[in-house]
């Protein structure tokens, strides 16, 4: 087992008619990073940035780049795509109990940054710093549609211009991506992209909680988690659409990619990236290895 994995490890993920799939996985700490690395990621798809916030306090900017930093050389050279802070909902965090309420359907994810501009802003001059250190791309979660997305695009300005001010050296061309994860997002996927978007990752586990009105914590929900394909797959194909007519890279994120037919039926949905717990890699990386997107699923349809 632990020759086939080494083989693993080291084989590009290409399937048998020629298709390159990127296998990414989810990481919230230096630590993680490398033993994703280590476990053959090829880079990291969500590093979820809000575990820099420790007990009761928000670090500053400095703070946050050199931990920041710290993740992109955990990574060794690779990609590592951040997700801005994304708090509310299931996401808790210690200090702002007060001001969030934690409803999945109030302030959480982008929404809960674009109304703390100073918090978001604080973080994009962080970001836009690491940048010029290595392949850092800045993804926002919870983008509802084109308005908040241009919102945010206009305080990505709104730090550059304060960096640039100050001479305080960035990386002007970060890649900037969108994650969706909300109905509205996926409906709308094709005005999001056309608008300075690098890139796209669908996040499944809230798709679909908002799809189904399925809380994702609540246990007696989680037969609208599996047994796919269903109305989530439909706006998968919206996604993918949109990112295909645009020449942008799709990636899918989820314990959805997580299962061998799931992943399977998302290649074949027309998505090139897979991202998930990095234990879980080796074995898609083994299924997808003997797809051949020539022939028919293996799977009942
Ligand atoms: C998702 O929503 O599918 C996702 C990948 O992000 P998280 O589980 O962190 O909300
Ligand atoms: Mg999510």
């Amino acid at each position: 087992l632990k020759k086939r994995m080494a083989f693993l490890k080291d084989q590009p993920c290409v399937t048998k008619d020629g298709t390159t799939v990127t296998l990414l996985a989810n990481c919230s700490s230096p630590t993680d990073i490398r033993a994703a690395m280590d476990a053959g990621a090829d880079g990291v798809g969500l590093l979820r940035s809000e575990f820099v916030i420790t007990g009761d306090h928000i670090p500053g900017e400095d703070e946050q780049y050199y931990y920041y930093m710290t993740c992109l050389e955990a990574a060794a050279g690779r990609p590592v795509t951040i997700c801005t802070f994304d708090i509310g909902a299931d996401k808790r965090v210690a200090d702002l109990e007060d001001t969030i309420n934690y409803s999945p359907l109030g302030m959480r994810g982008v929404r809960l940054q674009l109304s703390h501009p100073e918090l978001f802003v604080t973080q994009m001059r962080a970001l836009l710093r690491t940048a010029l250190k290595g392949d850092l791309r800045i993804m926002f979660p919870m983008i509802t549609g084109p308005a908040d997305w241009k919102e945010a695009l206009e305080l990505v300005e709104v730090a550059k211009s304060q960096l640039r001010r100050e001479g305080v050296p960035f990386n002007e061309k970060v890649p900037l991506g969108a994650m969706i994860e909300v109905p509205s997002a996926a409906l709308l996927a094709d005005e999001i992209l056309a608008d300075r978007c690098s890139f796209v990752h669908i996040g499944t586990n809230d798709l679909t909680q908002y799809t189904y009105a399925a809380d994702r914590r609540d246990s007696r929900m989680s037969g609208y988690f599996t047994g796919w394909p269903h109305a989530v797959g439909r706006l998968i194909d919206m996604v993918v659409a949109a990112a295909w007519s645009q020449e942008l890279p799709v990636t899918i994120c989820g314990v959805s990619a997580t299962d061998p037919d799931t992943a399977e039926r998302f290649i074949r949905q027309g998505v090139r990236g897979l991202c998930m717990e990095a234990r879980s890699l080796m074995q898609i990386k083994a299924h997808l290895l003997e797809l051949d997107l020539n022939q028919p699923p293996r799977f009942q349809r």
